[in-house]
C-alpha cells in the first residue's frame, strides 16, 4: 500500500477546512438579517411607542417593532440597557411599556467563547504534528524493510505444488535429489545413525534446463516450504544490505524449518573473491561471507537445505564448494531425444493437440533445445493456432514454432528489392550446396530467403541424432559451408560484387 505524501495530506486537510468555511458562511449568508440600528434611533422608536419587545443578550439588543420587524443594535458591554436608554432621554413609563427580556448567555456558549480560541489552534497544530509523524514513520519502515530479503515463499501444501512428475527426464538428478527429499521428510532418521546431512546442493546446467523447476519439485515432493530468491536480489547500492538480507532470509527459513532455500543465479554473489581489487566488490563479498557464515551456523538436523543454481560453476568461489557447504553437485544437461519427447508431452497436457500428433517427430527436429525452449515451442504453437482461429494444434504449427524460437519471427513485410533477393538466394544456395556435399556436416533441412529475426535468409541444417562429441572434421565442414555463400556470390556476380551478406 502506498502512503500519501505529507504535503498531499496537508493540502487535503487545508482544502477541507476552506470548503467547510465556505459552506458555513454560505448558510449564514442565506439567513435573513435583521436591520442594524444605532442606540439613538432605538431611543427615538421607544419614545414614539414603536417598539414592542427588546431582548438583551450581553451587548446585543434584539428588537421587535410593533409592525413585527426585527432589528438589532449594540450597546457597551458594562452598562445596563435601561440606563443607556435613560441617558438618551427615554422616560421610565415608555421603558415600562416595552416587553424587556434579559437572556443570559448559556453556560456552554460562555465556555465555548473562552475555550475555542485556545483549543482550535492546539487542535490544528496537533493534526499537523500527527501528519508529520505518520510520514516520518513511513520512511522509517521503508528503511527497515531494506534489510528484508524479499524472498518469495511457497508454503507447505501449496496448491501449485510441483512434484518430480512435472519434471521430465533428468532421471539421475532426480535420483540424487530423492535423498534430499527423504531427509527433509524425516531428518531424525538420518541423524540417529550418525549420518551427516548435506546442507547445500548446487544445481548446474545451461539456462532453461529446469533447475528452478527441479528445486521446486524437491520442495513439493517433501511438502516443505520453499523460499526463492535470486542472487542479484541481495545486492543493493548500499554496502551491508546484502548481508542483512541473507540474515533475514535464514531467520525466516529457520522459523519454517524443515524447508528449502533456493538461491537462483548464485554466481551473481558467489564469484571468486579477491578478483576485483579496489573495494568495488565489497558488497558482493560481504554478502557471500554472510551466506557462508549462515550455512556454517545452522544445525543441520533442523532441516534447512540450501539449493543454488548456476550456469557458471567455473566462476564460483571455492569456499562455496568446500565440504559442508555446496558439496552436493547435481548437473542438469540439455535433454536428449527421449527427454525432449517427455518434456513436450508435459507441455502438451493442457493443450488440444490433433489426434495422434507424433511428438517424437518434434523431438527429432529439436536437438540442442532446452526444456524452456521446448515449453516455448508448444506455447508459440498454441498462439499460432489461436491466431488462425483453429481449435486444435497441428504438427505444422509446431514445426513453424520451432523456427520462430530458433531464429525469431518471420518478417514477410520487410521490403527487399529484386536484386537483393537474387543475391540472398544465390548466397543461401551456396551454403546449402556445400553443406550437402560435405558428409561430415549436418543435413540441410530448409533454405529460405524470407527474412526472419536478424537473418535476411537462412539455411537450416540439423543433426539427425543427438551428438555430444564433435569431431574436427565436422567443424571444418561447418567452416566450408559458411564460406559457401561467399563463393556462390563470387561465382554468380564476380569478385567485385560480393556483398556484406
Ligand atoms: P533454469 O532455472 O534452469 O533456467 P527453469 O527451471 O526456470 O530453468 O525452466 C524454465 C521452464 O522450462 C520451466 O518453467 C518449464 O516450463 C520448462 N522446463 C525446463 N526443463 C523442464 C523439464 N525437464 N520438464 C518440464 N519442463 C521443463
Amino acid at each position: 500500500m502506498t502512503k500519501p505524501s505529507p504535503i498531499k495530506s496537508l493540502l487535503i486537510f487545508f482544502g477541507a477546512l476552506v470548503i467547510l468555511g465556505i459552506v458555513f458562511s454560505a448558510i449564514n449568508l442565506n439567513a435573513p438579517k435583521p436591520a442594524a440600528i444605532d442606540l439613538g434611533t432605538l431611543a427615538r422608536q421607544i419614545t414614539n411607542g414603536e417598539v414592542k419587545a427588546v431582548t438583551v443578550k450581553d451587548s446585543t439588543l434584539n428588537i421587535v417593532t410593533n409592525d413585527k420587524k426585527d432589528e438589532v443594535a449594540s450597546k457597551e458591554g458594562g452598562e445596563s440597557f435601561t440606563s443607556v436608554m435613560k441617558n438618551l432621554g427615554v422616560t421610565d413609563d415608555k421603558l415600562a411599556a416595552i416587553d424587556l427580556k434579559v437572556a443570559n448567555a448559556s453556560a456552554f456558549s460562555n465556555w465555548m467563547s473562552v475555550m475555542l480560541p485556545i483549543v482550535l489552534p492546539i487542535l490544528a497544530i496537533g493534526v499537523l504534528v500527527l501528519f508529520m509523524m505518520r510520514s516520518v514513520q513511513g520512511q522509517n519502515s521503508r528503511a527497515m524493510s531494506f534489510g528484508q530479503s524479499g524472498a518469495r515463499e511457497y508454503g507447505k501444501n501449496d496448491k501449485n505444488r510441483l512434484t518430480f512428475g512435472d519434471v521430465a527426464g533428468a532421471a539421475e538428478a532426480k535420483e540424487e535429489l530423492m535423498e534430499i527429499v527423504e531427509f527433509l521428510k524425516s531428518p531424525k532418521k538420518f541423524v540417529a545413525v550418525g549420518a551427516k546431512i548435506p546442507k547445500g546442493v548446487l544445481l548446474m546446467g545451461p539456462p532453461g534446463t529446469g533447475k528452478t523447476l527441479m528445486a521446486r519439485a524437491v520442495a513439493g515432493e517433501a511438502n516443505v516450504p520453499f523460499f526463492h530468491i535470486s542472487g542479484s536480489e541481495f545486492v543493493e547500492m548500499f554496502v551491508g544490505v546484502g548481508a542483512a538480507r541473507v540474515r533475514d532470509l535464514f531467520a525466516r527459513a529457520k522459523k519454517s524449518a524443515p524447508c528449502i532455500i533456493f538461491i537462483d543465479e548464485i554466481d551473481a554473489v558467489g564469484r571468486q573473491r579477491g578478483a576485483g581489487l579496489g573495494g568495488s566488490h565489497d558488497e558482493r563479498e560481504q554478502t557471500l561471507n554472510q551466506i557462508l557464515v549462515e550455512m556454517d551456523g545452522f544445525d543441520p538436523s533442523i532441516g534447512i537445505i540450501v539449493m543454488a543454481a548456476t550456469n557458471r560453476p567455473d566462476v564460483l568461489d571455492p569456499a562455496l564448494l568446500r565440504p559442508g557447504r555446496f558439496d552436493r553437485r547435481v548437473t542438469l544437461d540439455l535433454p536428449d531425444i527421449n527427454e525432449r519427447e517427455m518434456i513436450l508431452k508435459i507441455h502438451a497436457k493442457s493443450k488440444p493437440l490433433v489426434a495422434e500428433l507424433p511428438l517424437r517427430k518434434v523431438a527429432e527436429r529439436t536437438p540442442g533445445f532446452s526444456g524452456a525452449d521446448l515449453a516455448n515451442v508448444m506455447n508459440e504453437a498454441a498462439i499460432l493456432t489461436a491466431r488462425k482461429n483453429r481449435k486444435t494444434i497441428e504438427l505444422d504449427d509446431i514445426l513453424m514454432s520451432i523456427e520462430k524460437v530458433m531464429l525469431g519471427p518471420e518478417r514477410r513485410s520487410r521490403v527487399i528489392n529484386e536484386k537483393e533477393k537474387n543475391i540472398v538466394a544465390y548466397h543461401e544456395a551456396g551454403h546449402a550446396l556445400v553443406f550437402h556435399e560435405m558428409p561430415e556436416a549436418d543435413p540441410v533441412q530448409k533454405i529460405s530467403i524470407i527474412a526472419r529475426g536478424h537473418a535476411g535468409g537462412y539455411t537450416l541444417k540439423m543433426p539427425l541424432e543427438d551428438k555430444r562429441l564433435h569431431p574436427k572434421s565436422a567443424f571444418i565442414a561447418d567452416l566450408a559451408g559458411s564460406l559457401g555463400g561467399y563463393v556462390a556470390e563470387v561465382e554468380a556476380f564476380g569478385e567485385a560484387n560480393v556483398t556484406t551478406w
